[in-house]
C-alpha cells in the first residue's frame, strides 16, 4: 500500500500546477494519471499572458528545448467572408506543443509522478481514501480533464443536460513541399467564425508544425461543419491539399454551463474537470491553472482538516474570480449578437481587434500583458 498527503488524478495544466504548488508547501503529493507522458492532449495549444504570468514560466529557458511560437497578429472573419488583420507591436500569446508542455510542467512539479495507470476504483474509508485498491490518502484532487473520474465520484454527471463544446483538432509537422504550400503565417493564427456564430475554426503554426481544427458549442454532428471549413480554407489556397486523416475529438464544458459540484469532504476538482473553460473563445489552460492556485491556497489554510466546510474557501475563491456561474444563456458568443449583430460585426476590423480579440481572446481588459 502506498500513501501520500495528497493524490491528484490527472497531470494536465491543472493537475501538474497544483502538485508544484503544494509541493512548495512541503506535502508529499502523488500524480496518477492513465496516460504516459509525454502524452497529447486535443488542443490548440495556445497560452494567454496570464498563463505564461500565473506558472513563472521562463520562456527563454522553455524555447531552448521546446516549440514555443510568438503570436503577434491575427486574421479574423467569417468562414467564407474577408478576414481582417490585426497586428500588435509585441507577442500577445505564444502557440506551444500541448505534448511537449504538459510533459515539461509535470516533470517540474515535484510531485511523484504514477503515469500510465487509470483509476478504476475510488473507496472511501474512515475519513480516508482509497484509490485502486492501492493507494491511500486524506485527500483526492479531480484534475482529470472532462470526463475526470473524481468529478464523476463527488456526483457530477458529465455528458448530457449541458451545452459542451465539441472540437476536432489535427496538429502534424509538414514535410517542406506543404510548408511552402502552407498561406498561414506563423506568427498570426487565422480565426474562422461559423455563420451562426456557434463556433468557430482556427489555422495555427508553430514553426512548421500545423495546428487545425474546428469547435462547435451545439449537438449536431460536428464532421460536416468541420469538412465544410477544411474545404473552404483548401479553395483558399491557405492549406496544402495533403492534409493528412484522422482529427482527433474531444467535448469540454465552458463554464457556468455544467455547474458541477467542486467539493465535498476530502476531494475537490480543479481545471476542465470542474468545466470551467470560458465563454466565448473556450480557453481552458488560463482556468486550469488559475484554479489550480486557488485549490493549493485552500487547501494549504485548511491545514490537514479537510472537512467540506474547511475546503469550501477555494469555491469562494472560484467564484469570486470568476463570478458566479450563471445559466447558459449564451456560449460561445452571446446569442442576441450571434443571431443579428454578429456576422455584420465581425466585418469591421475595429470589433474584431476590440471585442474578438483584445476582449474575448487576449482578455487585456482583465489585466492580461503583452509578453516580449
Ligand atoms: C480542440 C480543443 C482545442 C483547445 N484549444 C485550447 C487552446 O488553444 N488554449 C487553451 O487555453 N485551451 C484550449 N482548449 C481547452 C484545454 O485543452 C483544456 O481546458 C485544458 O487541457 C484543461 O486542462 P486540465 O489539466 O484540466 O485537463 P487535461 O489537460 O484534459 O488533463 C487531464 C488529464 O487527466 C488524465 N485522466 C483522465 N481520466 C483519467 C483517469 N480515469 N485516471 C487517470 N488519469 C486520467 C488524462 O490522461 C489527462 O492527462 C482546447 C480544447 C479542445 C478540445
Amino acid at each position: 500500500m502506498k500513501s501520500c498527503d495528497a493524490l491528484i488524478v490527472g497531470g494536465g495544466p491543472a493537475g501538474s500546477t497544483c502538485a508544484r504548488q503544494l509541493s512548495r508547501s512541503g506535502l508529499d503529493i502523488m500524480v496518477m494519471d492513465k496516460a504516459d507522458f509525454p502524452r497529447d492532449k486535443v488542443c490548440a495549444g495556445w497560452i494567454t499572458p496570464s498563463v505564461v504570468k500565473t506558472l513563472e514560466l521562463d520562456l527563454d529557458t522553455y524555447r531552448r528545448e521546446h516549440v514555443l511560437q510568438p503570436i503577434t497578429g491575427f486574421k479574423v472573419g467569417i468562414i467564407g467572408n474577408a478576414q481582417s488583420e490585426v497586428r500588435y507591436q509585441a507577442p500577445v500569446s505564444y502557440g506551444i506543443r500541448r505534448l511537449e508542455f504538459d510533459d515539461y510542467l509535470l516533470r517540474q512539479s515535484g510531485a511523484r509522478l504514477q503515469l500510465g495507470e487509470s483509476v478504476k476504483s475510488i473507496q472511501r474509508q474512515n475519513g480516508t481514501w482509497l484509490i485502486n485498491g492501492t493507494i491511500s490518502t486524506p485527500l483526492l484532487i479531480g484534475a482529470g480533464g472532462n470526463a475526470c473520474p473524481v468529478a464523476r465520484h463527488i456526483g457530477n454527471k458529465i455528458s448530457g443536460g449541458h451545452l459542451q463544446v465539441f472540437a476536432k483538432e489535427i496538429e502534424f509537422l509538414m514535410a517542406p513541399q506543404q510548408v511552402e504550400k502552407c498561406a498561414i503565417r506563423a506568427d498570426t493564427p487565422e480565426l474562422f467564425f461559423c455563420r451562426d456564430l456557434k463556433g468557430y475554426g482556427w489555422c495555427l503554426r508553430k514553426g512548421d508544425y500545423l495546428n487545425l481544427g474546428f469547435g462547435r458549442e451545439d449537438t449536431s454532428p460536428l464532421s460536416p461543419h468541420l469538412n465544410d471549413f477544411c474545404s473552404f480554407l483548401l479553395s483558399q489556397d491557405k492549406l496544402p491539399t495533403d492534409l493528412p486523416q484522422g482529427f482527433h475529438g474531444h467535448a469540454y464544458a465552458l463554464y457556468g454551463h455544467s455547474q458541477r459540484q467542486l467539493l465535498t469532504d476530502g476531494a475537490l476538482i480543479i481545471g476542465d474537470a470542474a468545466g470551467l473553460a470560458t465563454e466565448r473563445s473556450g480557453e481552458g489552460i488560463r482556468p486550469a491553472v488559475e484554479s489550480a492556485l486557488f485549490a493549493a491556497q485552500a487547501i494549504t489554510a485548511a491545514a490537514g482538516d479537510y472537512r467540506q466546510q474547511r475546503l469550501r474557501a477555494y469555491e469562494d475563491q472560484l467564484f469570486a474570480h470568476f463570478g458566479m456561474p450563471q445559466p447558459p444563456a449564451s456560449g460561445l458568443v452571446a446569442d442576441a449578437i450571434r443571431r443579428s449583430l454578429g456576422r455584420i460585426l465581425l466585418n469591421s476590423l475595429w470589433f474584431n481587434r476590440h471585442i474578438v480579440l483584445d476582449g474575448w481572446f487576449l482578455r487585456m481588459d482583465k489585466g492580461s500583458e503583452r509578453m516580449n
